[in-house]
């Protein structure tokens, strides 16, 4: 349940109720919420004079229902806003991994020239062998950070552990949680009070329900900045590396309030589906893509043969253009 507490009610008295309900307290928008388990249907007779008004709530989807909050959620991207009465689908594009100065250059220098304003790389990896590359860690930052203020662009890197999040939080302007961290719960903590919007990936073996559920940490430790991102699950199907939920991402769009983004990349993981996946998930009128694009994928030192090279992605950049008008939606 969440209750929404009247202004006038002391912090003592917010304490005293959310000790006796087993509340968290979340401040929104002005507003005092006590979020109880969703198992809570009633409100005893002796707190009604401190409740604004309540919602009694199916499941422990609360803050990201729409019944709570209908529509979705304004996350402020940079300049820019995705979600609440924005039309704006954002393309985030960009290497897997930062390699090399000479490397994450190119690839800002491809975004800039596309006007495109979001740059993606990953600088600490969660690679499945520990024999391969890992990622150039707080060096990856900086290089990101440069090109980030000499391009003037938005940056999004993800967080694989909770050992370097304050330096991603520090050097990246949206921070990713990626599949395989999304169940660390030290990770969805502190993106609660990391003050900065927070991509949150689907795990490949997740529910809805669970990844939900994920976000409700972010949320309810009072970060409303939350975008939720389908990347692929694991299926019986070995010929793609992932299967893409695209029923997933409709469930999202319609019983969540949060910014949806699919990620076909990692779904497919081979560059040759790339393409018409992307239109077909910016068909979805959903708020953005993510793409991965290489300058030279054969030499990629991560997620080598799903990354666009540059001439395919400006050629893609081109036709998503005309698919994000036909479903009326603005790429940013
Ligand atoms: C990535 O975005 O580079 C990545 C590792 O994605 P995921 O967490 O979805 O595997
Ligand atoms: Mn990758």
């Amino acid at each position: 349940m969440i209750i929404q507490l009247k202004n006038n009610v002391t912090p003592e008295r917010v304490n005293e109720l959310s000790k006796s309900l087993q509340a968290i307290v979340v401040k929104q928008d002005g507003a005092t919420l006590l979020v109880t388990p969703s198992a809570t249907k009633t409100i005893d007779p002796s707190y009604e004079t401190n409740v604004e008004k309540f919602f009694v709530m199916e499941s422990d989807i609360q803050l990201a229902h729409p019944s709570f909050m209908p529509g979705k959620r304004t996350v402020q991207w940079g300049k820019n806003s995705i979600g609440g009465t924005h039309n704006n689908s954002v393309v985030i594009a960009g290497p897997c991994s930062v390699e090399s100065r000479e490397q994450i250059t190119q690839s800002a220098e491809l975004m800039k020239s596309l006007g495109i304003s979001t740059l993606r790389a990953g600088c600490y990896k969660p690679r499945t062998s520990p024999y391969t590359f890992q990622g150039l860690g707080l060096e990856g930052l900086k290089l990101l950070a440069e090109v980030r203020d000499k391009y003037d662009l938005n940056v999004i890197t993800e967080v694989k552990d909770s050992s370097h999040i304050e330096e991603v939080i520090e050097y990246t302007n949206i921070i990713q949680v990626g599949a395989k961290a999304m169940y660390d719960h030290s990770i969805l903590k502190r993106c609660g009070t990391a003050g900065k919007p927070v991509l949150l990936k689907r795990g490949f073996g997740t529910t809805l329900q669970e990844f939900v559920q994920a976000a409700e940490f972010i949320l309810s430790g009072g970060n409303d900045q939350v975008i939720l991102c389908e990347r692929g699950i694991r299926t019986f199907e070995t010929k793609t590396r992932f299967t893409l939920d695209l029923c997933g991402a409709a469930y999202l769009k319609h019983h969540t309030n949060l910014p949806v983004i699919l990620d076909p990349s990692h779904a497919i993981g081979y560059a040759y589906g790339v393409p018409d996946l992307s239109r077909a998930c910016i068909a979805m009128g959903i708020e953005g893509v993510l793409i991965e694009v290489h300058p030279t994928p054969k030499t990629a030192k991560s997620d080598a043969s799903q990354q666009l090279n540059h001439q395919e992605f400006t050629d893609l950049f081109t036709s998503l253009n005309g698919v994000a008008k036909a479903v009326g939606r603005n790429l940013i």
